[in-house]
């Protein structure tokens, strides 16, 4: 069963960043304001995530590397939404088969914080202790992942260079950092004092894309949004913010679409923006896009594998139809 277990983690977490995408969206869940993220080797030999948020209580730790652990079901709307991926209380579990993994959390009605090393899906201490150890800790949580598929060989030669892993999950926290209008976050390799990446919460959104893709993008956006433009096909809001004709750039820049607040995917969505984006732009041109869409749950396709991302919603064509021609409006209106 062990190794099953580690060939079905291998299947979800194929990369460092796959986890930390994971640990990211925990830590944004548990409310916190301030993430942090420390790589050393892109994440393959460490990988370590610090929030401010809830904390995890001490008696949930035993369990918090099994299967289907969770406390984010709630209502039966959830099992639905998005945020189930396939892959509700999973991760935790799949990283604990692949890499070793530990915790350090403290929730604000702890006196102390606490410490858990898993292995397999299992609380076990380096002592044979299967209880978690009292901490120094503050109120939040770490988890720390060393050494990616130390016990997968096949998944550590599949890996990229270390450069490329990390340019994957400096890309994803930044992607977060766009969204996340409440949270701050900072990267760091492991060794190095100084920050690849750097906010802080409430940020206006310029700025916030100013940090990740710097000021050549954020002093040219123009702002769409669409709030009850199309309640009938099941969208609650359409906010976002793409570059104006004005803005001169060669380079392809992945667009950042977020479907009620997790990182998605959408190929006919970003194909369709690209083209209706295309005639406002000097021939060869690329416009920077980051669109994020609420939509009634019940009309996301859940059935996508947690690795790849992409998310189909109903009334597709007729939804990504209207955001475009508001995006058409919005550019209609800038004089270049
Ligand atoms: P899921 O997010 O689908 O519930 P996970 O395996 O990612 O499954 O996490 C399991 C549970 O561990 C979460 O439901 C949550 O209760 C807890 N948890 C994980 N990370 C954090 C965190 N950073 N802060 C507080 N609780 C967390
Ligand atoms: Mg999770």
């Amino acid at each position: 069963p062990t190794v099953i277990n580690r060939i079905a983690a291998g299947e979800i977490i194929i990369a460092p960043v796959n986890a930390l995408k994971e640990l990211l969206e925990n830590s944004i869940d548990a409310g916190s304001t301030i993430i942090e993220i420390l790589a050393k080797d892109g994440g393959i030999k460490l990988l370590q995530i610090t929030d401010n948020g809830s904390g995890i209580d001490e008696n949930d730790l035993p369990i918090l590397c099994h299967r289907f652990t969770t406390s984010k079901l709630t209502k039966f709307e959830d099992l639905t939404s998005i945020e189930t991926y396939g892959f509700r209380g999973e991760a935790l579990a799949s990283i604990s088969h692949i890499a070793h993994l530990s915790v350090l959390t403290r929730t604000r009605k702890s006196s102390c914080g606490w410490k858990a090393i898993y292995s397999d899906g299992e609380l076990t201490q380096q002592n044979g202790s299967n209880d978690p150890i009292p901490a120094a800790g503050k109120i939040g949580t770490t988890f720390t992942i060393e050494d990616f598929f130390y016990n997968v060989p096949s998944r550590l030669r599949a890996l990229k260079t270390a450069n490329d892993e990390f340019t994957k999950i400096l890309d994803v926290i930044g992607r977060y950092a766009i969204h996340c209008n409440n949270v701050g976050f900072s990267c760091k390799k492991f060794g190095d004092s100084h920050y690849l990446l750097n906010t802080r919460p409430n940020l206006p959104i310029q700025e916030r894309i100013r940090a990740v893709f710097g000021s050549s993008i954020s002093n040219d956006l123009v702002q769409i949004d669409i709030e009850n433009g199309f309640n009938d096909l099941g969208v609650k809001r359409v906010y976002g913010q793409v570059t104006s004709p004005n803005f001169n750039n060669k380079k392809p820049i992945q667009p950042v679409f977020f479907i009620n607040n997790r990182l998605v995917s959408n190929d006919t969505l970003r194909r369709a923006l690209l083209s209706s984006m295309n005639r406002f732009l000097p021939k060869g041109h690329k416009p920077f896009i980051y669109l994020s869409l609420s939509i009634d749950p019940r009309n996301l396709d859940v059935n996508v594998h947690p690795t790849k991302r992409e998310v189909k919603f109903l009334n597709e064509d007729e939804i990504i139809d209207r955001i475009c021609l508001k995006v058409i409006e919005e550019l209609s209106k800038i004089d270049s």
